[in-house]
């Protein structure tokens, strides 16, 4: 491991200072690891687990404000999250272990890093990790990677589950920078979580749209429609304590037969936590019936590029979908 500095923030103000030049560490559950691979090379580490930003609360108009340092396992268990945020919920638990959870943070959940295995092994080419240097996962391992949004640069997937809710849900994430002399630009952002990721391209080190510096402090979910109902479901490997091969995250309303509302997206497949637009464009208004969840499936998967070692996932992700929506629906 390289040397690098270390300090604890105190509070929000605190943290930014000198942020642009290094990193944040909240639970450091992905940052720690990838450190020890000699993946990450941060030069300082600005530690934000003691800022005091562990509230779930309600706001004004029925939304819910989660603080950045809120531990996985704290928000998973939450009266309101489980009550009107199900899926959320059902995310969080189906991620990593009861250990990691305790420990994980949802900022930190956020940007957690892909689990391409060429990405953790430096002796390994690999865009991502060194810019340039190639893609040794196109004709490699590849089983476990991404099928949407890939590019001829990097073809890994985002591995989190409560990413794939938090899209469903339409989170936003808030974020400050300290702006002059302190690295990010100044003030507050609220990012609409569709906005937050990129996809790869031609620039796959380039994850998400936070500038040098810019703090997550919280994520902002609107009051759920009345009526709501919603699921999360995973398939995976074997039944604990693995990625997803493909996930589904649905939020739905459905009145007289007919989907009035609905919400879509998808794990383990999308080079980002993916929301399935188009689907979600062919299921409002229609009526419910397998045939429709079928169509949706299809429009969602619609430009899949499967890689040498993963076509299984097309049809596995068509299935989870059109079980997934099977289940909302008509519950
Ligand atoms: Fe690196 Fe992406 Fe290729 Fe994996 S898929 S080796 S993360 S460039």
């Amino acid at each position: 491991m390289n040397q690098f500095t270390y300090r604890k923030a105190s509070s929000q103000d605190d943290a930014l200072k000198g942020a642009a030049q290094a990193r944040f560490i909240g639970g450091g559950t992905t940052l720690i690891d990838l450190m020890k691979l000699d993946v990450e090379r941060p030069a300082a580490l600005i530690d934000v687990s003691r800022i005091p930003n562990l509230k779930i609360e309600r706001v004004s108009g029925g939304g819910l404000l989660i603080g950045a340092e809120v531990k996985n396992s704290d928000l998973a268990h939450n009266d309101l999250v489980r009550k009107e945020y199900a899926v959320l919920s059902e995310a969080l638990l189906a991620g990593a272990s009861a250990q990691l959870r305790n420990k994980a943070t949802t900022a930190g959940n956020l940007l957690q890093r892909t689990r391409c295995l060429y990405f953790r092994d430096v002796t390994k080419p690999c865009n991502k990790r060194e810019p340039g240097s190639g893609c040794a996962a196109i004709e490699g391992h590849n089983r476990n990677l991404a099928i949407l949004g890939v590019s001829s640069k990097c073809i890994a997937n985002n591995p989190s589950d409560m990413n794939v809710a938090m899209m469903a849900l339409e989170a936003k994430i808030l974020t400050v920078g300290a702006g002059e002399g302190g690295g990010a630009a100044g003030g507050a952002r609220e990012i609409p979580i569709n906005d937050f990721y990129l996809l790869p391209g031609e620039t796959p080190e380039k994850e998400t749209v936070l500038r040098p510096g810019e703090l997550i402090t919280g994520v902002k979910l609107e009051a759920p429609s009345k009526g709501s109902r919603s699921l999360y479901l995973k398939l995976r490997d074997r039944a604990s304590y693995e990625f997803a091969l493909a996930s589904v995250a649905v939020v739905a309303t459905v009145r007289s037969g007919k989907i009035e509302h609905v919400r879509l997206a998808l794990g383990g497949v999308g080079a980002k936590p993916w929301r399935a637009l188009e689907a979600e464009k062919l299921l409002e208004g229609s009526d419910v019936s397998v045939a429709t969840f079928e169509k949706a499936a299809d429009a969602a998967l619609f430009g899949a590029k499967p890689q040498s070692q993963n076509g299984f996932k097309v049809e596995l992700a068509r299935r989870c979908i059109i079980e997934a929506l099977t289940r909302v629906m008509k519950a």
